[in-house]
């Protein structure tokens, strides 16, 4: 029977315990590991990104386990993009067609704990915190982990590895020569800075996602339920604009000052935080291949870290547990069959948002703020009430469907070829008229 399996997953982050909650149900016995304590009864780590935004691909894994209702309760809607001007005017746009669609923001922490929640809730899950993965033997399928000092070691059948950016088990399957991993990283980092309420209130709008562009660097701001604001600065590491120059209260105050004008009274702890804040990196891993011999899967950011500048690397990492679930009900649990297949459908739509992920950097930091992309934005709006569910913008397929991140790409290629011979088109027509009318007003025509 394949559900007598011992599935072992490491890493009871965000996709962990959301596999384990998947697998559990589907009538296995899961053993999820995790490195640090309980997080609902431990601090939450300083400077490590508090809250995210969930859109629909992490909506519709949740909505399969009943457990929309749970995460959303706390969520606060954000139906489109503030713009932040340097002069401090700001300027909505609206992230859908009728501005009814919103992405959620919602607490990292909060999320986290009720997924863990969720697993602990399902029989057949058990979770083992303060347990770290130390190593890793493909051969046996042996797993050694650091319990308070004491060293444990396990043998599964199956390896789920949910151990995030850092994955051990990706490294020790690329140190046996089975996986080729490149890591990409940015000249950017990140540094989380807070925005407090003003007068018992939010500080800014909170039905949007804030944005400060700079050209090379921005500031962003989503809201909690708390009624405050993290700000996160993705700024080069280093060099005249980059996290290093700024060291004194004097530097800090007259930077933001000059570069984040509107914002500077609102953050009473700008200094502090931005002093003892640590700043995160960013990078984006391209693992291949993601399981190795039907036995060990990489799953969530240990396959396929990306960049935060689309808000889906959780959403992504959902997406492979639903999948991964889809076709182990297809091969009738056959783990031989179901993790090729799963690596097959999953790996080249990974690649495709890591790819859009990083293009909106861009967008976000630079093209946001210019009068064509805004012009452009109204003109995909107005096409997609004209043409309702045939045109889609590619914001809209990537936070508001769960069209295959691959598909997106190829369709929103087909899209723009078609705006530019109808833009083409448009152009010419005009062309032909201005002629005919300076032939007829010139008289040559008659
Ligand atoms: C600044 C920033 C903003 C982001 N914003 C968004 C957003 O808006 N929307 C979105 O969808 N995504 C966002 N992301 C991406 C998102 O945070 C990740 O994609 C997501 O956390 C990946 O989940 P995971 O469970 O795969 O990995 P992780 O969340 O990293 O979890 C890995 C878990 O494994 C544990 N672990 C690690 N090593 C070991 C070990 N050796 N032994 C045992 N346990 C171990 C860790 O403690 C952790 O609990 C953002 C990322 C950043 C950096």
């Amino acid at each position: 029977m394949a559900k007598d399996k011992k599935v072992i997953v490491v890493g009871a982050g965000l996709v962990g315990s959301l596999l384990a909650c998947y697998l559990g149900r589907r009538g296995y016995s899961v053993d999820l590991y995790e490195r640090r304590p309980d997080p609902r009864s431990a601090d939450v780590e300083r400077g490590r990104s508090i809250n995210l935004a969930l859109s629909e691909r992490g909506l519709d894994a949740l909505r399969r386990i009943d457990l929309v209702d749970s995460v959303m309760a706390p969520a606060l809607p954000m139906h489109g993009r503030m713009i932040h001007g340097i002069d401090g005017t700001t300027t909505f746009q609206s992230y859908s067609a009728g501005g009814d669609r919103a992405i959620n923001s919602i607490s990292r922490s909060l999320l986290n704990e009720t997924l863990i929640d969720a697993a602990e809730a399902t029989p057949g899950v058990s979770i083992h915190f303060n347990a770290r993965l130390a190593s890793y033997d493909l051969a046996s399928n042996t797993l050694t982990f650091q319990t308070a000092g004491v060293t444990e070691s396990r043998v599964a059948d199956i390896v789920l590895a949910t151990d995030g950016f850092g994955s051990i088990v990706r490294q020790e399957l690329q140190s046996a020569g089975r996986v080729s991993v490149v890591t990409d990283r940015l000249d950017f980092g990140y540094k989380e800075l807070t925005i407090p309420p003003k007068d018992g209130e939010f500080a800014l709008d909170p039905d949007a996602l804030h944005i400060w562009p700079r050209g090379a660097s921005m500031m962003i701001a989503l809201p909690n339920p708390d009624r405050t604001f993290t700000c996160t600065l993705f700024w080069p590491k280093t060099g005249d604009d980059g996290f290093d120059a700024l060291s004194s209260e004097q530097q800090i105050l007259e930077h933001f000052g000059r570069v984040y004008a509107d914002a500077v009274p609102l953050m009473p702890t700008l200094v502090e935080d931005y002093q003892y804040n640590p700043v995160g990196l960013l990078a984006t891993i391209h693992s291949d291949p993601w399981q190795v011999d039907g036995k060990v899967a990489l799953v969530g950011d240990a396959a396929h870290a990306i960049l935060p500048f689309f808000g889906q690397g959780a959403m992504c990492g959902f997406e492979d547990v639903v999948e991964l679930d889809r076709c182990l009900a297809e091969v009738d649990d056959d783990w031989t069959l179901a993790l090729p297949m799963y690596q097959e459908r999953r790996r080249h739509n990974a690649e495709a948002i890591a790819q859009l992920a990083k293009e909106n950097f861009v967008e976000m930091r630079d093209k946001v703020n210019s009068k064509l992309f805004l012009a452009t934005k109204q003109f995909e709006h107005t096409l997609e009430k004209l043409l309702p569910g045939t045109y889609l913008s590619r914001y809209e397929m990537v936070s508001f469907t769960t069209i295959p991140y691959a598909e997106v790409v190829e369709r929103s290629r087909k899209q723009q070829r078609l705006l530019a011979v109808a833009a083409g088109g448009a152009v010419l027509a005009v062309a032909a008229a201005a002629t005919a009318l300076i032939r007829k007003a010139s008289g040559a025509d008659d």
